[in-house]
């Protein structure tokens, strides 16, 4: 990595009489953000002998969305918060690394309160939801096997005969489909669903791999990763450029000329690993544009928001149990999932803090951060009054990130929406001239919104990007126009109808 400086004058430091050097760096790989992604690729660099790299990165921590905060004394994740698949995961083995404090969560351990605020027995129809969605599973993984046409969520748990009439079965399915999709069942795929669960939980990572584990550490989620990143940069690495802000990437078949808010890099080759909402939504200028095919690709995926809103009381005055349903009349599933960070086994419990905290998607997600604080606490507020009734304390603190309307992040998670074709995911991540690479957790075809595709991908991508410095880039594959099934399906035998 190379450095030359070229002085510039900027016009308010003009005014102040002062001097701002902006630096032209010149290095073999420039790896564009540092989350999960980013430092797995630069750790895979590391180990592999390639030490000839910048990674810039937006904020002042590296993680991305592993992010935590304080409620009170307590660290809360603000982003993910689950090791989903155990196993093999990298994901895992990093928990067991570092001794990742978890908790086991315990789905099942629920409470139900009515529309009306009375409790029910919701057991039975939790049960059945649980049924009906794994004959969805069944179906899709059947469909993924003889390479037969998609169908979403929706589509499949009425054809499993699941009908939610309820407010509370309606929060039921909300709490088994949208808070683990993070969107609703009628835009979701089924078939990439049913394989991406599969990927995680059964298929990749050995027969211990069924079960996920709740980050619990002080320390945060965060720590493993930063820990990992340790293994790359030593302190005041100056190939690690955080408060840097990516504003632009031209590329070439020759190189990769990436503008910052501070400097100039070129690069002989870039690995993205901007989420696809920061793609969706141009928060970076690419130049040329890049082509209809990608971006196709890109537009057409999801990235969906979760929103986690913690509420701290002076005293716990809900159930014990880990969850708690409500069957909000107002809209479907809005403010029906609770959970208890006092439960057993979770928070330390008997201290000043009490936290109960609430989830809400989508829709609902951009509603809420569209509001102000006070706002979402009064109506938070109204909610838990018609669930506990009139005598409840006012919360002493309440917190929640507003990841949708974040430049640096666009949303939360990424959910294969129905109709996007594997061929568009191709697109979506396919190499720029074999300059520039795409990783991150929306590019894993198998892993997609998990931890372990972020980490998987990053990895992966800095193996090619390595070929291409050592070697040659391998082939990758792009589809410039996609059929439909349409055309296919018109010469397959039909039946006729009597
Ligand atoms: C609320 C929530 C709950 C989740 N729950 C779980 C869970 O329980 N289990 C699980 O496995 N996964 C979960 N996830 C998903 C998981 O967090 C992600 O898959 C993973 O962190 C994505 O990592 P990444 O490196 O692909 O992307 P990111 O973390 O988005 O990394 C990209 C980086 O690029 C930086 N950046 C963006 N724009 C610029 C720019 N212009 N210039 C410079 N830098 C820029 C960003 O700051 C960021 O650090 C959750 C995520 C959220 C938000």
């Amino acid at each position: 990595m190379k450095f030359s400086s070229i002085a510039v004058i900027s016009l308010g430091l003009l005014a102040s009489n002062h001097f701002a050097d902006a630096e032209t760096i010149h290095t073999k790989v420039a790896i564009l953000g540092g989350g999960v992604s980013g430092i797995s690729a630069a750790l895979n660099l590391t180990l592999n002998g390639m030490d000839d790299f910048v990674m810039v990165e937006a904020r002042d921590i590296l993680g991305g969305r592993a992010q935590n905060t304080k409620v009170g004394n307590t660290t809360i994740e603000l982003g993910c918060n689950w090791v989903q698949g155990l196993g093999s995961n990298p994901i895992n083995l990093l928990r067991q690394k570092y001794d990742l404090k978890t908790a086991v969560t315990d789905y099942g351990d629920l409470t139900y309160i009515d529309e009306n605020g009375k409790k029910i027995n919701g057991t039975a129809k939790n049960n059945e939801y649980a049924d009906r969605y794994s004959k969805v599973e069944e179906m899709a993984s059947l469909r993924a096997k003889s390479n037969q046409v998609d169908f979403s969520g929706r589509t499949g748990l009425s054809l499993a005969g699941w009908f939610a009439k309820t407010p509370i079965e309606q929060s039921i399915e909300y709490f088994g489909y949208d808070w683990e999709m993070g969107e609703t069942p009628e835009v979701s795929s089924s078939v990439f669903a049913a394989l991406n669960d599969e990927a995680s939980y059964s298929s990749d990572f050995g027969p211990d791999s069924d079960g996920d584990l709740m980050n619990i550490d002080p320390r945060g989620f965060r720590h493993i990763f930063l820990e990992e990143a340790k293994r790359v940069f030593k302190k005041n690495d100056k190939r690690l450029k955080l408060n840097t802000k990516v504003k632009t990437v031209e590329y070439s078949k020759d190189k990769v000329t990436i503008h910052t808010d501070k400097d100039t890099i070129i690069a002989d080759y870039a690995i993205s690993t901007f989420s696809v909402g920061v793609l969706q939504h141009r928060d970076v200028q690419w130049k040329p544009e890049m082509p209809d095919w990608k971006l196709e690709g890109i537009f057409g995926f999801h990235l969906a928001t979760y929103t986690k809103i913690f509420l701290n009381f002076p005293k716990q005055f809900w159930d014990e149990t880990q969850f708690t349903l409500y069957g909000n009349p107002t809209s479907r599933g809005l403010y029906s999932v609770w959970e208890n960070m006092n439960a057993k086994g979770f928070f330390p419990t008997g201290g000043k803090d009490n936290i109960f905290m609430v989830t809400v998607t989508q829709d609902y997600s951009y509603r809420v951060e569209s509001m102000s604080d006070d706002e979402v606490k009064k109506e938070l507020m109204g909610v838990l009054r018609k669930m506990y009734g009139d005598d409840i304390p006012e919360p002493t603190d309440m917190v929640f990130p507003r990841w949708h309307s974040d430049p640096l992040f666009r949303g939360s998670y990424s959910n294969w929406p129905i109709g996007e074709l594997d061929q568009h995911h191709e697109n979506m991540k396919a190499p720029l001239h074999n300059r520039v690479f795409f990783a991150g957790e929306a590019t894993s075809k198998r892993y997609y919104g998990f931890l372990q595709g972020a980490w998987i991908t990053g990895g992966e991508i800095a193996a090619k990007v390595n070929q291409c410095i050592k070697h040659k880039c391998p082939v990758s594959t792009y589809y410039p126009t996609l059929y439909n099934a349409k055309a296919k399906g018109s010469i397959i035998k039909r039946e006729v109808v009597v």
